[in-house]
């Protein structure tokens, strides 16, 4: 598919909810997308073409939006899904780090024995706002013991600054959808 018509067919399938979950923030509602089979194929093809360079070994998927594609994507590559949790989640011990989201704060946690040393590690959530979710989960993958990062989401809030914020670990950053 052309990415014109892509970008045409995920702004079609997105939902802005105004207001969610706190006034002055515009959700970014991606379910008609997960309810239209040829949508979600189509941006599930365009991500394996942009990832396929980077060759990850490991996708880790942030809570929980992130765990939708990104274990789809894992699957499709013969990889193993890693999922970040937000903290309590996960049963055996963990790494945790918190952080500022664009509303509220949070955290997340990984199993300690989740990546192999050295491993590449592909980051996937459903949307880069403020970047602090991505930076924990960087932090957090570092501690984990993976080697190179790389990124690949949904879409990319490109008028907040998620994209600067994750400079220090790579600027390996995928977005299938630009919203500028
Ligand atoms: P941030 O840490 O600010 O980059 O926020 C990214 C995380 O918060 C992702 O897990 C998103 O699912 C969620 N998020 C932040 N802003 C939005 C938004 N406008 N619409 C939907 N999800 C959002």
């Amino acid at each position: 598919m052309i990415r014109t018509d892509l970008q045409e067919l995920l702004l079609a399938n997105l939902r802005d909810v105004k207001d969610f979950p706190k006034p002055g923030i515009v959700f970014k509602d991606i379910t008609p997308l997960l309810s239209n089979p040829d949508c979600l194929s189509a941006v599930v093809e365009a991500m394996l073409a942009d990832i396929v360079d980077f060759d990850p070994e490991i996708i880790v998927g942030i809570e929980s939006r992130g765990f939708i594609i990104g274990a789809i994507l894992a699957s499709r590559l013969g990889v193993p899904f890693v999922p970040l949790r937000k903290s309590g989640k996960l049963p055996f011990t963990t790494f945790k780090e918190s952080y500022g989201l664009e509303y509220g704060t949070d955290s997340l946690e990984i199993h300690t024995d989740a990546i192999p040393k050295g491993a590449r590690v592909l980051i996937h959530d459903d949307v880069l706002a403020t970047g602090g979710t991505a930076l924990a989960a960087s932090k957090l993958c570092e501690r984990a013991g993976a080697g190179e990062l790389a990124y690949a989401f949904l879409m990319e809030l490109s008028f907040l600054p998620g994209r600067e914020k994750l400079a220090s670990y790579s600027n390996k950053i995928i977005s299938t959808l630009n919203i500028s």
